[in-house]
């Protein structure tokens, strides 16, 4: 029965030092499916230390965990356990229960649901066209952070300058490309893994930078981004050129994030009017 199970199961038979301590495991048996799992000859595996069938194993948490099954007959049960593998990391879920001083392990490979998993996570938290994160997730983020104190966050209102323009003369494929282009620019500009950037709009954009000291430190960062967005872009249908119009402001302690927003819109309202192709910084 449980040469057919579909999960790898394995018995190990603990190994103890002169003091009584486990110092590896012994493979008693294993299952079809931990072979294969495995990539070891049913023939290779009988009374094999575990150490050696599985070498990357004893770097992780894992060999622990089974010791303390094998000392104190407490069941284990871990989900999500990453062993490393040279042809990449494998996840399982593993239980473990001890059965007359032996550990009857088995587990469940997750590498694949865990995988789909993190991508539709991924997919809903970012925006298909510039793989920023998009409006939903940037806003969940931002009330995160201006809800946890001490945090000094400046918050970056960014829209591209005549975009429409762009698109009607370039077509819509080239409009895509400034877009993906001046997002790509922005998150190179990031200082910190901390920042955020966002694409909360057709060509809107949104910039949350940490640790700022004032509202001047926050422009400069500002300033910086409008430059490098400046630069021409080249594209399929040859180099396009486009402008950003930034409102800047701090978040107050606490503040609610649909007022930050909305601050940092009006600075950038400001910016459009001004003329375009510039920074307003909006005091909190
Ligand atoms: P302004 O300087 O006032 O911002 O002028 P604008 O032409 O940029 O006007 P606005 O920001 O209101 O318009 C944004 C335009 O962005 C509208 C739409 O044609 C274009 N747009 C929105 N989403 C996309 C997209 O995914 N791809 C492309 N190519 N264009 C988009
Ligand atoms: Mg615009």
């Amino acid at each position: 029965m449980l040469d057919n199970l579909l999960d790898p199961q394995v018995l190990l038979q603990p190994e103890r030092d002169e003091a009584g301590r486990v110092v590896d495991f012994i493979l008693v048996y294993a299952n079809r499916a931990a072979c294969e799992w495995l990539g070891v000859d049913v023939e290779h595996v009988h009374n094999a230390r575990l150490r050696e069938i599985l070498t990357a194993i004893h770097t992780t948490d894992l060999v622990s965990l089974l010791i303390d099954t094998a000392d104190t007959g407490r069941t284990m049960a871990t989900n999500a356990f990453r062993v490393p593998r040279d042809s990449g990391s494998r996840w399982i879920d593993v239980r473990a229960v001890r059965v007359d001083g032996q550990i009857s392990l088995a587990w469940r490979d997750v590498t694949e649901q865990r995988n789909v998993t993190r991508l539709l996570e991924r997919r809903a938290s970012t925006d298909d066209l510039t793989s920023l994160l998009n409006r939903k997730e940037a806003i969940e983020r931002i009330d995160a952070l201006t809800s946890r104190t001490g945090q000094r966050i400046a918050v970056l209102s960014c829209d591209i300058d005549w975009f429409k323009t762009v698109n009607d003369t370039h077509g819509h494929a080239a409009g895509d490309s400034v877009l993906q282009a001046v997002a790509e620019r922005i998150r190179g500009s990031l200082r910190s893994g901390d920042d955020l950037a966002a694409r909360i709009g057709g060509d809107e954009l949104l910039v949350v930078l940490h640790g700022v000291r004032d509202l001047d430190d926050a422009v400069a960062v500002a300033e910086k981004l409008r430059r490098r967005a400046a630069e021409p872009i080249h594209t399929a249908v040859g180099p396009i050129t486009v402008t950003l119009s930034i409102g800047v402001t701090l978040a107050r302690l606490s503040e609610n994030t649909d007022a930050l927003l909305a601050r940092a819109d009006a600075a950038m309202y400001q910016a459009k009017n001004g003329g375009r192709n510039q920074v307003v910084g909006k005091k909190s």
